[in-house]
């Protein structure tokens, strides 16, 4: 069901922060404090719409999931803007428990197993809820997350929300879509939902980039997403830097970043390091955190990474230009054994895209994955281009993996909500594949 209720917080801050910024003097304060006090309100309540206790004793993420991220995302608002130490500790602690125990590979969240809530800690069912407004949600959270504490991981985190879960969600001619995202697919996806509040938030949320490709600190800018663009951001350091960005990322790692300050002036570049080991669930080998190369108009620079970022800090004029490398590779992803869906399989991953198999492809989804190495192919034929991987099955049959977000697009499956009980017919794609 739509939660535009529990939306009032995060704007109510949102608003704050603008008068703050338009106005100045502290004037925007008393919105912030506004939501604090709808948050210290409330209590008595249960845990599908966290009311369970007051919010700054919560420690585990439970309930509905769309409701908690957008309540956890007011949260960390709060605990940014008033620096209140219960609210700290309480978002960090919700943040740990949802990544670190009730997250999946695609960057979904909401098992399902309470009502489109959050199940136990390790209980991730590959036949899961992960409704699209939740990847919404868990992408505002992250990026309050990143406002807060200027660490690149939160960046890692909802860029691989918005590459698998996010954009999964849509059909490649954008006109269907998910409202459940399960890792296994039966169904395609649907034009329309009996409860449609997932058709307006994905477009909304994808139309937001500008806003999570860059955020502004006290002393710079920081890079968030590699993503071909010209966007321009306002008053950072005193002035505005027109940002200009070219690369075929996430089909390949360079990417060219030319910085226009409108005044020169000395500030810093925050260059985000993608560390493809988000969440302890989950281990990607080989593992990568690193750039291949990093340069500024030329000459290398020392690859020092703080808090996820390297920090480039000199004299800015229109024109600089900032070349760098991140490494792409086929990585193949095992699951910790308390995922007891993903014993004895593997996913794969490339760049922040997690790769599925579905049977428009490949003739058993069920045979485990052969010896033969799994190699990248660029295949122009398929979905206006992109980078599969191939690689055999047990019984020598050819493999073909493509991005998760495309799954479904060609198969002959009933639309969700049409599917009757699920289980009664394999699997249309899978992401986790038999070791
Ligand atoms: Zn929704």
């Amino acid at each position: 069901m739509a939660k535009l209720f529990s939306f009032r917080w995060q704007y109510t801050v949102r608003f704050g922060r603008f008068v703050n910024d338009m106005e100045g003097n502290g004037r925007g304060d008393s919105y912030i404090a506004l939501a604090k006090f709808l948050l210290d309100s409330r209590a008595d309540g249960s845990e599908y719409d966290q009311s369970h206790v007051p919010v700054q004793q919560q420690y585990e993420a439970v309930g509905h999931a769309v409701r908690a991220v957008y309540t956890y995302s007011g949260m960390s608002d709060v605990a940014a803007e008033t620096a209140d130490t219960d609210y700290q500790s309480a978002v960090m602690s919700l943040w740990n428990n949802m990544v670190n125990k009730k997250y999946y590979v695609t960057g979904g969240v909401g098992s399902g197993e309470t009502s489109e809530g959050f199940g136990p800690n390790y209980s991730l069912r590959n036949n899961a809820y992960c409704e699209s407004c939740s990847s919404c949600g868990l992408i505002f959270f992250q990026h309050k997350m990143n406002i807060a504490y200027h660490h690149a991981k939160y960046a890692d985190l909802y860029e691989e929300t918005m590459y698998n879960a996010l954009l999964g969600s849509l059909d490649y001619e954008g006109k269907h879509f998910y409202y459940t995202n399960p890792l296994t697919a039966y169904s395609r996806r649907a034009a329309w939902h009996v409860c449609p509040c997932c058709v307006g938030n994905i477009p909304r949320t994808l139309l937001m980039v500008p806003t999570w490709t860059y955020v502004t600190g006290d002393d710079g800018i920081y890079v968030n997403m590699y993503i071909g663009s010209t966007i321009n951001v306002e008053r950072v350091v005193g002035t505005d830097i027109e940002m200009v960005q070219e690369t075929d990322y996430p089909w390949k790692g360079a990417v060219t970043i030319t910085v226009n300050p409108k005044q020169a002036k000395r500030f810093t570049v925050y260059v985000r390091v993608p560390d493809r080991k988000t969440s302890v669930l989950y281990t990607s080998e080989p593992a990568l955190n690193n750039l291949k190369s990093l340069s500024v108009n030329g000459q290398a620079v020392p690859m020092k990474v703080d808090n996820g970022y390297i920090a480039i800090t000199r004299d800015w004029k229109k024109g600089d230009k900032i070349n760098l490398e991140i490494p792409m590779v086929i990585q193949q992803v095992t699951a910790d054994d308390r995922l007891v869906d993903n014993r004895g399989r593997v996913a794969f991953r490339y760049g922040p895209m997690i790769y599925n198999v579905e049977k428009a492809d490949n003739k058993d989804l069920n045979l485990a994955i052969g010896k033969n190495p799994f190699t990248l192919e660029w295949r122009p034929d398929l979905f206006g281009g992109i980078m599969t991987i191939k690689g055999t099955w047990a019984d020598g049959s050819p493999l073909l993996a493509i991005p998760n977000y495309l799954r479904m697009n060609r198969a002959e499956a009933p639309q969700e909500g049409q599917q009757g009980r699920q289980g009664d017919r394999t699997p249309g794609s899978i992401i986790w594949i038999k070791k």
